[in-house]
């Protein structure tokens, strides 16, 4: 795995991205935003499954203020999403956004983006250049590639907001193409100092989109690129963030909550295995520690093949074993795997 890629850290509200924090994971609420109650009500539970930062769509006017209250009810910081109109962003950090993220290919001229920069410069709120393979601006030369071209949109608006001694900046470079995206964040990786939010955009239901996101950000984290991270997702955003953790766990970069090993089940297995393993995930859910909680099908593989589990069962017929460490600790009956299990795992 590639060391980090040194990147210049900045602070959105309490939060640090960059620099040798960890990498923060992040989502977007998908209420109306004008809906004080539901986004506030959204974001809280977000909060809850450990979003570091959420971002919410401002369409208009409306929205924009909303975030006065919103923002009073919420812990983590907010980053107000603006496409189109500047005088929205105007707003949005009138009413309290900790970060702007504004689309380069839909701004306009470059005279907005230098009223919102200043205005972003007194309050010292960072902004996100956003680009987004489905909305580029004119490219300077029509052969260049997809990547090419967002790489290009982005160094645009980064020399102009550098030209007003702003350097608040985050960037990201989306595409629903993986190695499109891949090679527009290595690109850039070169050229720019400032920290990277990375994600696949559009990436689809649950089932598709989790892998193709995890494709696209496990590959650009494991070359060290990528200080924030977004699943983008067709759910609801807890999934997105719950995919988040998990990519930043499998590679060792964050520490949250437990790891559930699971076997995949076989011919060997005398139990539902899968529904167990359902069970037992739904209910670390609600468990912070940072432990590695295996669920096993059988005694002959199961104790060995979880072995540094801190917590296991392995199941047999009618009885299973727990183990601890691997070490064998007790038995018990089918009936009470699943509560005798949290009973230990609540106890470590
Ligand atoms: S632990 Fe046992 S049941 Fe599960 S896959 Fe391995 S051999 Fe099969």
């Amino acid at each position: 795995m590639n060391q980090r890629r040194v990147s210049k850290a900045i602070q959105i509200g309490s939060v640090t991205v960059g620099g040798n924090s960890p990498i923060v994971v992040q989502s977007m609420t998908k209420t109306d935003t004008r809906d004080i109650m539901s986004t506030i009500d959204q974001i809280k539970e977000l909060e809850d499954y450990g979003c570091e930062l959420v971002r919410v769509a401002v369409p208009d006017v409306e929205a924009a203020q909303a975030i006065h209250a919103i923002k009073k009810s919420i812990s983590i910081p907010l980053i107000a999403d603006i496409h189109f109109d500047y005088r929205l962003a105007l707003m949005a950090l009138e009413a309290g956004a900790d970060g702007l993220r504004l689309n380069p290919g839909n701004i306009g001229e470059p005279e907005k983006v230098q009223t919102i920069a200043l205005a972003a410069k007194e309050r010292n709120v960072p902004i996100r250049i956003g680009v987004n393979a489905g909305s580029l601006p004119k490219p300077s030369n029509p052969q260049l590639t997809i990547a090419q071209q967002m790489v290009e949109a982005a160094l645009k608006q980064i020399r102009l907001l550098e030209s007003l001694d702003f350097d608040l900046i985050k960037v990201s470079l989306k595409a629903f193409d993986v190695p499109t995206t891949i090679e527009a964040y290595q690109d850039i990786a070169q050229k720019i100092p400032y920290p990277l939010h990375i994600g696949i955009t559009e990436a689809g239901t649950p089932r598709s989109g989790i892998i193709r996101s995890t494709v696209g950000i496990s590959t650009l984290l494991y070359l060290g690129i990528g200080d924030t991270i977004r699943v983008s997702l067709t759910a609801h955003p807890r999934e997105e963030v719950i995919a988040g953790y998990e990519i930043l766990k499998s590679l060792n970069l964050r520490q949250h909550g437990p790891i559930l090993v699971s076997c995949p089940s076989c011919g060997r297995a005398e139990v539902d295995i899968i529904r167990l393993a359902e069970e037992v995930e739904q209910e670390l859910l609600k468990i912070d520690k940072p432990i590695k909680v295996a669920v096993m099908g059988c005694v002959v593989n199961g104790p060995g093949e979880a072995k540094d589990a801190d917590i296991g069962i392995a199941c047999g017929k009618r009885k299973a074993v727990l183990f601890k460490k691997g070490k064998k600790i007790g038995v018990v009956e089918e009936k009470d795997f699943l509560t005798a299990l949290m009973r230990e795992i609540e106890g470590v």
